[in-house]
């Protein structure tokens, strides 16, 4: 029988045997570093000349890997592979899908140190941080398998006398899977099993800073024994290849997760008919966020102080759901400022290979460059009190820096930066502060924190943000727990890891039989 879907456990990495077995995992992966990864086009494993190279943001002498690159040819053989693939797959029971989620969430499990190994390696991920994306991804597919059997039981409808009727949700064809870096397993695991366990084939576009982690699933993938052409992978950057896979007729959706402007610019080509194309393109998008933790004057400052900080610089801010506003009540602002700025020199950045650092590098150069702008420009706009500098010159490493007195206008509090930079912004009283809180264009997450019923209940209502968390900080969503997306610019208001999200990758068909 199948057991109820819990979340992965984290690991603790104070017990030494954790410690021991990470340790081991990362002199595992440094040993495969700069290996060769193909392209995948159902099952055939494709060299091409040109190659990219998947570099170590926390030491940029260092390769991860070299990927084949796809270009358009291959794109077009990857999309004809999908549409072939899907004939046989659609007709695979379910249940039978739903195993091969359960047959990878087991191979993952026991891989699990060893991915959130690549992840530190890959994307600069600390051990806890990538220990949590590597559980997430985990609790993706136990999830989304469990909702795919529950979504293939019959469905009641309202019963008349003589007819039997029946409603299926059948999938939908071929989708485009485009995620980000940030969170280069979880997210991509869970955007492209939602689309397989429904199915859907794929097409597996990585990021192009993270791709080996997403090579490393494909070979998970295949000793799930998931057949041939139901997921194929294709690396090559999305500039060059990313409008075919939109615009090709023989997509039927395309799941996205990435940048407002990547994403509005998607949905554009997506809705425009094309030769030969049967139906209207679906989108599901999932993008950028400007999130704000609003401190009330009643509140528990260290509460808030800690939120805050947790929030804006874990993982060096490159979350969707960073803090990167924190909107405080004149009354305690000084307070939780000054606990901010403490707390936040206390912090530690390096090669995060090593435990003792709390948090690592930027992503890459262009993240470096674009953030360290924005530390001018908030330099213009408000008073810097803690970071606004480089870090150790061997990687791609940002001081986490907290910029006071911000206007609720300035850039630094309307744009996303996508780094460890922090604004704070005064507010006369918590109707303001939830003003402030509403006006940027994106709606993702938000936290308030106050001891007051009606204020909290007050933000409940009127806080625009598709994931509120109240007395907590504004990261760390659970699968299953936390449904997440957001409202708004911040994407198409689905919920990755929610009862509802297969449904976007399925059409309900009703039969109707006269007895
Ligand atoms: P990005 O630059 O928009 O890239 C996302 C993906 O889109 C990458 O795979 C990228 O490929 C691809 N892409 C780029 N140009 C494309 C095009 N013309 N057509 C098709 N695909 C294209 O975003 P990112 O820097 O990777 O990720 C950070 C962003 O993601 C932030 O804005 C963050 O808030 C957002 N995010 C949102 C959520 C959420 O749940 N709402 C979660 C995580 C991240 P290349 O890598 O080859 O350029």
């Amino acid at each position: 029988m199948q057991v109820d879907y819990k979340n992965e456990p984290f690991t603790n990495f104070k017990l030494p045997e954790n410690k021991q077995a990470f340790e081991t995992a990362l002199a595992q992966v440094e040993s495969e570093l700069g290996r060769e990864y193909d392209i995948i086009i159902g099952g055939e494993r494709i060299k091409t000349e040109k190659k990219s190279k998947s570099i170590n943001p926390s030491n940029t002498q260092q390769v991860i890997g070299v990927v084949s690159q796809a270009d358009k040819e291959l794109a077009e053989k990857a999309i004809q592979t999908a549409a072939q693939t899907f004939e046989t797959w659609k007709a695979v029971p379910a249940t039978a899908r739903s195993r091969y989620l359960f047959k990878a969430a087991a191979i993952l499990r026991r891989r699990k140190h060893e991915f959130s190994a690549w992840l530190t390696k890959e994307a600069g991920k600390s051990w806890p941080e990538a220990d949590a994306d590597t559980a997430e991804a985990i609790d993706f597919m136990e999830y989304y398998a469990r909702q795919m059997d529950k979504l293939a039981e019959r469905h009641p409808l309202t019963r008349i006398p003589g007819e039997d009727n029946e409603l299926y949700y059948v999938p939908l064809g071929v989708g485009i899977v485009i995620p980000p870096w940030n969170f280069p397993l979880a997210i991509m695991v869970g955007m492209t099993t939602a689309a397989l366990v429904a199915g859907n084939t794929v097409v597996l576009k990585p990021a192009s800073t993270t791709p080996i982690i997403a090579a490393k699933f494909m070979e998970i993938l295949e000793d799930a024994g998931v057949p041939a052409g139901v997921v194929n992978f294709v690396p090559g950057s999305g500039g060059e290849i990313g409008d075919y896979l939109v615009e090709h007729p023989l997509t039927r959706f395309i799941s996205f997760t990435g940048s407002r402007d990547v994403g509005l610019r998607i949905n554009e080509l997506a809705a425009k008919h094309r030769p030969g194309q049967k139906w209207i393109k679906r989108l599901v998008a999932e993008m950028g966020g400007k999130d704000s933790i609003v401190v009330d004057n009643d509140a528990d400052l260290e509460l808030a102080a800690q939120s805050i900080v947790a929030s804006a610089f874990g993982f060096s801010g490159q979350k969707c759901s960073a803090c990167s506003r924190a909107i405080v009540h004149q009354d305690v602002y000084d307070q939780v400022l000054n606990r901010v700025v403490e707390l936040t020199k206390q912090l530690t950045v390096g090669d995060v290979v090593n435990p003792e650092f709390y948090t690592g590098p930027v992503v890459d150069d262009k993240a470096y460059n674009k953030i360290l702008e924005y530390i001018e420009i908030g330099k213009s706009e408000g008073k810097l009190v803690a970071g606004g500098e480089k870090g150790p010159d061997n990687g791609y490493y940002i001081l986490p820096t907290v910029f006071a007195d911000v206007a609720p206008d300035a850039r630094i509090m309307q744009e996303e930066i996508f780094g460890p930079v922090v604004a704070f912004c005064k507010a006369n009283d918590f109707d303001h502060a939830l003003e402030i809180a509403n006006n940027t264009e994106y709606g993702l997450t938000g936290a308030v924190i106050s001891r007051n019923r009606a204020h909290l209940e007050k933000a409940r209502t009127e806080f625009h943000a598709g994931n509120l968390y109240f007395n907590r900080k504004c990261t760390g969503a659970l699968v299953g727990v936390h449904p997440f997306g957001g409202f708004n610019m911040s994407g198409t208001d689905s919920k990755a890891g929610g009862p509802d999200y297969l449904l976007l990758f399925t059409q309900a068909k009703l039969v109707s039989e006269l007895l």
